[in-house]
């Protein structure tokens, strides 16, 4: 696989160009987009579409995102635009917001794992939409990881899981947000919110006044129901550890770190290695295990952009088990414990509780 380093600030296009070209030929490009990094193919071709889920391991009912460069790249991918999703795509294009809208017969169904619907984003960074551009086609392009690892923050994310599967890596430094892009269906008569990320709940009401959300945002989803995006009934954004969410009880004195640090220590008596994920205000209180703080609490920003990186240094550290502090579920918070829960199996205790 090779790779190409290129400076957000000083987009070199000529080298860009390279990378556009192989898009249009059918191959496979990695690249930087605000949210994560994303591993793109022409989205109009089948061929290439098919080599993404190859590279990935991916399930192939599991559809990906097409990225577009213009608002009116739009209308040819679907049949209609709902009111709903003009109105959210004038708010927050570009940026981290994928819309899903009927599909039009331009894409092919290995774009979309066989849906009659299309998940489209116009992204803001500029590496992504420069890259976009240059190809003159449409890109499909899920998060670069394999499937069911944490998804690439950074570019040596992308050579761990991608070296020897993909044609070229654009090195584009660290990307901004961190988490995947929020996902609405603006394709029936409600919009429902599928996946939460940087444009938030509160962020979209505003648009549109209230929406329904997903069950498998909210909660598991059992093999009985067909959850409406199909990613989420696969184990998402997982690190190989167990991991376990701690989260305050109402009936215990017990603190959320106190319970982490007894749990911990049960775990590493009995010689496991063990991982607590916290914030720099409750760093200090954690004496044993390797410990690693996602930033300040009050600064939700910093602990998404850090979180999927936490995740795979505890990969790379072999931890058996990994507890978590949780964060409040509002504005990003929202996005932050969604990803920390399926990363867990949505797996959490309360204070005071004596097992994992
Ligand atoms: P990724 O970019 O790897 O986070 O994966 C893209 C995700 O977008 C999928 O896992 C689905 O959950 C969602 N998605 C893409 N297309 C559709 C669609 N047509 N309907 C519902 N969800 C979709
Ligand atoms: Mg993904």
């Amino acid at each position: 696989m090779k790779v190409i380093k290129i400076e957000k600030d000083q987009i070199d296009d000529e080298l860009l160009a390279q990378a556009a070209r192989l898009i249009r030929e059918g191959g496979l490009v990695a690249f930087p987009t605000e949210t994560v990094y994303g591993l793109g193919a022409n989205a109009l071709d089948r061929e290439a579409a098919k080599k993404i889920y190859a590279a990935k391991g991916r399930p192939s009912d599991n559809p990906l995102i097409v990225h577009i460069g213009k608002k009116e790249e739009l209308e040819v991918l679907v049949k209609e635009v709902p009111e709903a999703g003009r109105r959210l795509m004038d708010a927050y294009w570009p940026g981290p917001l994928t819309l899903i809208f009927p599909k039009s017969g331009l894409v092919p169904d290995e774009t979309t794992g066989g849906l009659d619907t299309v998940a489209v984003r116009m992204p803001m960074d500029r590496i992504a939409s420069c890259l976009i551009e240059l190809a003159g086609v449409p890109i499909a392009a899920p998060s670069a990881n394999t499937s069911g690892r944490p998804s690439p923050t950074l570019a040596e994310h992308v050579y761990q899981d991608m070296d020897g599967r993909i044609d070229l890596l654009i090195d584009g430094g660290p990307v901004g947000i961190g988490v995947e892009s929020t996902i609405v269906d603006v394709s029936g008569p409600v919009p429902v919110l599928l996946r939460p990320g940087a444009v938030t709940m509160e962020m979209l009401e505003a648009v549109i006044g209230k929406l329904d959300t997903d069950q498998a945002v909210l909660g598991p989803v059992s093999d009985k129901v067909k959850p409406k995006a199909p990613g989420m009934k696969y184990r998402h954004y997982a690190p190989r550890a167990q991991m376990i969410l701690v989260e305050k009880g109402l009936e215990t004195r017990e603190t959320v770190t106190e319970t982490i640090n007894r749990l911990a220590a049960e775990k590493m008596n009995q010689g496991f290695r063990v991982g607590i994920i916290c914030t720099e205000e409750t760093f200090d209180q954690y004496p044993k295990g390797m410990v690693k703080s996602l930033g300040l609490r009050s600064k939700e920003e910093t602990i998404a952009h850090n979180l999927f990186a936490v995740l795979r240094e505890f990969d790379d550290l072999e931890a058996d088990y990994i507890y978590s502090e949780c964060f409040p579920e509002s504005h990003l918070g929202q996005a932050i414990m969604n990803r920390l829960s399926k990363a867990a199996g949505y797996h959490m205790i309360h204070t005071g509780e004596d097992r994992e």
